[in-house]
């Protein structure tokens, strides 16, 4: 079977192998695809392996020997999954991969917030420490999350995992969660979202991007927050009205952000939260730590295999 890899770059930008995949068919890599160059790309193969890069219906129906999408990735909007359906072409996914990794990620947006590691140790590079009148100096206020309340938005795999941590910290953790589990039981106390905005003093997003989370950070619920609450998201951008939030950092409302996300990506020139005060972005990194990226390519791998070997598995158009 010819293979096609259209977007491998972010998930193997040379520290991984295509192994996996070479032994299976006739493999084809491209780091990145533009729009225009995907039906010709694809052409004659049988499987496509995407990242981000759209397979509409048009690109379905022009390219008639395939049978197999697999994303490298757990969300599959880019793929017109009942377009392929129609065409019986198997589409699968990863459905988890990085859990430990993104609520990893999501305490050192926060430790960063409290004690902003990487601007003090380049103050000291630029001399600072040296000349200083003190034996010790800070620019920001140093906060102690021992004794304050995390609320966490959507307590499943990853929000769990963040609770763990935060926990160990010495937090309290609340969690308001659609569907309560007993898993997230032993980890928080579930609350009302309304409860939760009032006693946070950390609110981490953990819930998935749908028409209910959309913009659940805004103008009306930021205005239910504590003075000087800090929000952390590594979740999906969408689930912040920027603005909202801009204006909020502005104010001092919210005393700080940290973000991995945001509405587009890559972020834009004119995005608001660019130019605000106390608010960190990384680019949609928290995913990407080798050993998740590792994990996820073992996955894409297995799913192939098991579609060849006629029992697919991880298959998101039944
Ligand atoms: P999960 O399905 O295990 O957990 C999501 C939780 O959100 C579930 O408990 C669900 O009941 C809850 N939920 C659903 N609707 C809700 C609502 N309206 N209000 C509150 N809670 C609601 O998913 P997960 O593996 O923990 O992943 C969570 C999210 O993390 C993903 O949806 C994705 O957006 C994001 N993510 C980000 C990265 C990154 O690199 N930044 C990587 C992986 C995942």
């Amino acid at each position: 079977m010819k293979i096609v890899i259209l977007d491998g770059y972010t998930e193997n930008p040379g520290d991984l192998s295509w192994d996996g995949f070479e032994k299976l068919g006739e493999l084809t890599v491209y780091d990145r695809t533009p729009i225009e160059k995907i039906i010709e790309r694809i052409g004659k193969a049988e499987a496509v392996i995407v990242n981000k890069t759209p397979i509409n219906k048009v690109t379905i129906e022009a390219c008639p020997n395939l049978q197999y999408i697999g994303v490298l990735a757990t969300g599959y909007n880019v793929i017109d999954v009942s377009a392929a359906k129609a065409k019986k072409i198997v589409v699968c996914n990863i459905p988890t991969y990085g859990t430990a990794a993104v609520a990893q990620f999501a305490i050192a947006l926060l430790l960063e917030v409290c004690h902003h590691v990487a601007h003090h140790s380049q103050a000291v590079y630029e001399g600072r420490w040296e000349n200083n009148a003190d034996w010790c100096f800070w620019d920001y206020p140093l906060i102690e999350l021992s004794g304050k309340t995390m609320g966490i938005i959507g307590l499943g795999r990853i929000g769990q995992a963040t609770g763990r941590v935060a926990k160990a910290l010495g937090m309290k953790v609340i969690a308001y969660d659609e569907y309560a589990s007993n898993a997230g039981a032993m980890i928080a106390e579930y609350v009302s979202l309304e409860e939760l905005f009032a006693q946070s003093d950390v609110i981490c997003l953990h819930c998935p991007l749908l028409p209910s989370t959309e913009g659940i950070i805004n103008k009306v619920n930021i205005a239910k927050m504590k003075d000087g609450v800090i929000i952390i998201n590594n979740s999906r951008g969408q689930l912040i009205n920027e603005a909202d939030l801009a204006e909020a950092l502005n104010s001092g409302k919210v005393y700080a952000a940290g973000l991995d996300v945001v509405s587009t990506e890559p972020i834009q020139g004119n995005n608001p939260l660019l130019k605000v005060r106390n608010c960190i972005i990384t680019p949609h990194i928290s995913w990407a730590p080798k050993e998740s990226r590792k994990r996820l390519m073992d996955i894409a791998v297995d799913n192939f295999a098991a579609f060849l070997g006629g029992n697919p598995i991880n298959v998101v158009n039944k």
